[in-house]
């Protein structure tokens, strides 16, 4: 084999090497970055579960409006509801109970305690 075949031969091997060796430097370049998320990810401390309970509004049994619920975590009126709800669709509680208000009362009540806490905690901000 003359001289020049064989400088081509060996021009063409070191080439593929070198091809080789910038696509796994590529590869690996995409893999550090990959396991650099992956490790901030993990260094992340976990969200706290919050819990609520799920109120369901009083509905006359002859009533044709959708059931309306209020969580008791972030006091958000929603409109449906489903027996499999595992988590509050607003504040991603998790639901630990849903109980029906046996009268049209029980909310006002609700209603009622809740803007005395309100206007309580507004009182004590306001008097520091
Ligand atoms: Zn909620």
């Amino acid at each position: 084999m003359s001289e020049r075949s064989n400088r081509k031969n060996g021009g063409v091997i070191v080439a593929d090497r070198l091809k080789q060796l910038r696509e796994s430097r590529k590869k690996n370049d995409l893999e550090e970055k990959a396991l650099e998320v992956a490790l901030a990810a993990l260094a992340e401390e976990p969200r706290k579960l919050t819990t609520c309970d799920l109120i369901l509004e009083y509905v006359p049994i002859s009533s044709w409006q959708s059931e309306r619920v209020t969580c008791s975590e972030c006091k958000k009126v929603m409109n449906g509801w489903s027996e499999s709800w595992q988590f509050c669709p607003v504040c991603g509680s998790k639901v630990l109970s849903a109980e029906r208000e046996s009268s049209p009362h029980d909310r006002l009540t609700r209603l009622a305690v809740e803007t005395a806490l309100e206007n309580f905690g507004s009182q004590v901000v306001t008097q520091s």
